[in-house]
């Protein structure tokens, strides 16, 4: 079985490689603007553009940041924004070394006979979509497809649909130069044990592997975005280094050695609990043919959102909490994060919303 080859294999190649830097990850700013209009309310900011534009520039202009960021995933409306001195966000990403992602699918819908299961749609266009992203200067996309642990869940129809869902898509970005992100993100609601989420997560990553080399995908160029292998949000807790052995072990079960990099969505857990069990994952020893890194979005902006409240005296303090969680992730990466880093307010709480949108 041999992958596509397109014009752009060299260049996906390497910049999948690229976002795959260790000391390097991806924050992902590509909230819809439905869940960023939560987020604000929640510090009683108003859901409009200038808003959403001068929070993702607080991000982006904060010092140090970007040297800890390989990639950031944005919402098409922030991919055309600049800052507020007029430059564009994608100009400022190019200086800090930082290659712009975009969101691209288009929410999910209800498998029908299933027991609420669904799948993510957007095909429909999305080539031409790709190739105006890739001119406005985008190189990678994401793709999220929402698995969920109940007692017959996921059913194999939901497992198959999101496999081939994510699999098309991700064939049709390489063949318009973008690296795609696949992400088959297993929800972290329920009571469920540490050790199903093991077996759903292997039998669900299997069966997009299966999906991603049918579909002829360059695994060269992909990116796999998985949830880390946790017990579920009512279960009890346990420690980082059990969450290391346990996802580490289902990647290595599933995941080719092709793959690059391996950049975990935070799912729910507190900025310093996903911190702590990335950096425990790459503290492991034993087989890692992948880098092992992150792609946050609450987990890397709680705290500053929290820091910032709106407020533009307030933006150098959330600036700070930015780069402190920016700094913590990076070391994490390589597996020298002490759990020192200074913990702004929110830092240790729990991030999960039931039912997650993004
Ligand atoms: P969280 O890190 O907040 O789970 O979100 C990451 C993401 O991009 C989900 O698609």
């Amino acid at each position: 079985m041999s992958c596509f080859t397109s014009k752009y294999q060299d260049e996906l190649i390497a910049n999948a490689a690229y976002i795959g830097t260790p000391g390097k990850g991806i924050l992902a700013a590509d909230e819809s603007t439905g869940t960023i209009g939560k987020r604000l309310s929640s510090i009683n900011v108003e859901n409009i553009e200038e808003n959403r534009r001068n929070l993702r520039e607080l991000l982006f202009t904060t010092p140090g940041a970007l040297e800890c960021l390989s990639g950031v995933i944005l919402f098409e409306e922030t991919l055309y924004q600049k800052t507020s001195n007029g430059k564009p966000f994608v100009d400022v990403m190019k200086e800090g070394k930082v290659l712009p992602g975009i969101k691209v699918d288009k929410g999910t819908v209800q498998l029908p006979g299933t027991n609420g299961e669904t799948t993510t749609q957007g095909l429909d266009g999305l080539a031409e979509r790709c190739k105006k992203y890739y001119a406005a200067g985008a190189r990678f996309a994401k793709w999220r497809a929402v698995l969920k642990i109940g007692p017959n869940e996921p059913s194999q129809l939901a497992i198959n649909e999101n496999a081939n869902g994510l699999a098309r898509y991700a064939v049709i970005c390489q063949e318009n130069g973008l690296v795609p992100i696949v992400e088959p993100e297993i929800l972290i609601d329920g009571s469920h044990s540490i050790d199903k989420c093991a077996d759903v997560t292997e039998r669900v990553l299997s069966a997009c592997y299966k999906a991603l080399t049918d579909h002829h995908v360059l695994l060269e160029g992909t990116l796999l975005k998985p949830n880390m292998v946790t017990p579920g949000s009512d279960a009890p807790k346990v420690a980082p280094e059990v969450i290391a052995e346990y996802t580490v072990r289902a990647l290595q079960r599933t995941v080719p050695a092709a793959v690059p990099a391996i950049v975990f969505l935070s799912g729910g857990q507190s900025e310093e609990e996903a911190s702590l069990n990335l950096n425990a994952m790459n503290k492991l020893k034993g087989k890692k043919p992948w880098s092992l890194s992150f792609s946050f979005g609450r987990a890397l902006q709680q705290s500053t959102l929290k820091a910032w409240a709106g407020k533009e005296e307030n933006v150098p303090k959330a600036k700070k909490a930015f780069f402190a969680r920016c700094k913590a992730n990076s070391q994490a990466t390589l597996g020298t994060y002490k759990g020192n880093a200074h913990l702004g307010e929110g830092a240790s709480e729990s991030l999960h919303v039931k039912d997650y949108k993004y």
